[in-house]
């Protein structure tokens, strides 16, 4: 890509507004794909696991989500590049959540803890008009529901819920990411959840 990827930071009023469904007819347009294919290569090469339509500017409901061979993230399942069009989740069930400390491309230097569900169903249309309806469980239903969030208008900072988790991105790497990464794979990696 040769232009310079510029991604909203918190505070822009295009990530605090709900995203536009996508007309049934204009799913493969070719309009959509360019953005689609812009959402793809600002992802790779931002290193995120997902982003959504209207951290680039676009104010309508479609995110991609890739976590490949993640260096963070080993002996997690790969999650393979999935392009959501108007998702929509459903938690199947209350009871399964986990702590998930997160951070955003949106918002700059801060990670939290986020309580997610981790038993999930998402109903959303692909770029071919294929419509899907597919239970998520564990790691990427976490990622699922931080991404469909923000074409809600939600960042993960709202869902914070002890503020004295939130630290700098450096100080969770020094003082809090070994910690995370085993709980991740205590939970994950076993298929229990
Ligand atoms: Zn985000």
């Amino acid at each position: 890509m040769n232009e310079r990827i510029t991604v909203a930071q918190i505070g822009h009023p295009i990530l605090r507004k709900k995203t536009l469904e996508v007309k049934f007819n204009k799913i493969s347009s070719s309009n959509l794909k360019n953005i689609i294919d812009k959402l793809i290569l600002s992802m790779r090469s931002l290193n995120g696991a997902g982003l959504a339509a209207n951290q680039i500017f676009y104010n309508l409901r479609i995110c991609v989500i890739e976590l490949e061979n993640n260096k963070r993230y080993k002996h997690l399942p790969n999650i393979p590049l999935t392009i959501l069009i108007n998702p929509k989740i459903k938690v199947l069930n209350k009871k399964f959540t986990f702590d998930s400390y997160e951070g955003c491309l949106s918002v700059p230097n801060l990670r939290g803890i986020v309580k997610r569900y981790t038993n999930i169903q998402v109903d959303y249309y692909d770029e071919n008009k294929k419509f899907h309806s597919k239970k998520i469980l564990g790691f990427p239903a976490i990622v699922y529901q931080h991404e469909i969030d923000h074409l809600d208008g939600i960042l993960f900072t709202d869902k914070v819920y002890n503020n004295k988790s939130l630290v700098s991105y450096q100080n969770y790497k020094v003082y809090h990411e070994k910690k995370y990464l085993e709980r991740i794979q205590k939970k994950f990696s076993k298929d229990k959840y």
